[in-house]
């Protein structure tokens, strides 16, 4: 364990603050707060995390029917803050995870902190086309779940070929009259039953092999279409649609950690023992990572939630041996 610069305690520095609200940053704080940790959530970006758009969850375990992603997390919050979590919009600057306690830059203000669970996970991925950006809002959209209505009546693409794609195109079927569903390769990382249900799905139309090189409508500042290439023959075409939504996968929000935590080469924070990360290889006292921060296998609300409950027992068991 390398250790860090003692700086004394004081009456405002707290037990733990946990970055991120999502499934597991709350399931952290449930537990922190049940073991009389009065622990702070940082909400960050993005508060409620991944779930908080998404919509139907059919595999977190006790809801059969299944349960709407915000709806899970809004029972989180209540749980979490029922036991005493404080929740507040505010998210990390800076840290220098060189001194302990902790002292976290929020902007307006700095907390000081005893230990830090980081469930900051990782946010929607794009193209990076100058033309994509500038149409983000004006028909590009990372978030089907928050802008599918207004394509209603619409045809509309659907880019990635995972499970958020999947989703994304069969719950756009709600609104579109038709779903063009474009993968870069002909292989689907979706699972069989996601990849299955929008294969049957009559208004979807998967197109693989392609990739889109412009999104069209810049000057009118309103998706008009997209100009594709097909990676194995490479010809080009247009392709009319009236939004474009990306489900291609997630980025780390680990940036701030940069130098200071050991990240994986796409910036994920790398951990042992579930939650432990390290730096040069040695653990940091009091800090702990856990949910999609620091897990690119599993990636599952169950994981991030029981990640978020190994991380929040760490933190009792690291206060128990230093003292509160
Ligand atoms: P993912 O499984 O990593 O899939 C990302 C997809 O986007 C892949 O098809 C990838 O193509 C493509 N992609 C990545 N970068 C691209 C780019 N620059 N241009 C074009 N395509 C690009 O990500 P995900 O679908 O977000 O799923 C993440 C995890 O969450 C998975 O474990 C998944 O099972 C889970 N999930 C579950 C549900 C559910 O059960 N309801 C819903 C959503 C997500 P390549 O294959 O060519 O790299």
């Amino acid at each position: 364990m390398s250790e860090p610069i003692t700086t004394p305690v004081t009456p405002t520095t707290h037990d733990t603050v946990i970055l991120g609200s999502g499934c597991s940053g709350l399931t952290a704080a449930i537990y922190a707060a049940r073991a009389n940790l009065k622990p702070i959530v940082l909400e960050g970006h993005e508060p409620g995390g991944q779930l908080s758009i998404t919509t139907l969850v059919e595999n977190f375990p006790g809801w059969p029917e299944g349960v709407q992603g915000p709806e899970l997390i809004e029972n989180m919050k209540a749980q979490a803050t029922r036991f005493g979590a404080e929740l507040r919009m505010a998210h990390l600057v800076s840290v220098d995870l060189s001194k302990h306690p902790y002292e976290l830059n929020l902007g307006k203000e700095t907390l000081r902190t005893r230990t830090l669970i980081i469930a900051s996970g990782a946010s929607a991925r794009w193209l990076n086309l100058p033309s994509e950006q500038a149409l983000i809002g004006h028909g590009v959209s990372s978030c089907a779940t928050c802008d599918g209505f207004f394509s209603s009546g619409k045809e509309i693409a659907v880019i990635g070929g995972g499970d958020s794609a999947m989703e994304e195109a069969l719950f756009l079927t709600r609104f579109a009259t038709k779903v063009t569903l474009i993968n870069r390769t002909e292989n689907f990382r979706a699972s069989r039953i996601m990849l299955e249900r929008a294969v049957a799905h009559p208004s979807i139309k998967f197109l693989s092999n392609t990739i889109v090189e412009e999104v069209l409508g810049v000057e009118e500042k309103d998706v008009k279409g997209l100009k594709l290439r097909n990676t194995k023959s490479g010809e080009q075409s247009t392709l009319p649609v009236s939004f474009m939504f990306l489900g291609i996968g997630h980025i780390p929000n680990a940036k701030m950690f940069q130098g200071q935590l050991d990240l994986d080469a796409d910036g994920y924070i790398l951990t042992h023992g579930n939650v432990f990360p390290t730096h040069n290889g040695k653990d940091i006292p009091g800090v702990f990572a856990c949910g999609d921060i620091q897990d690119r296998r599993y990636r599952q609300a169950i994981t991030a939630a029981g990640t978020g409950c190994m991380a929040a027992l760490e933190v009792e068991k690291f206060l128990e041996q230093h003292g509160r």
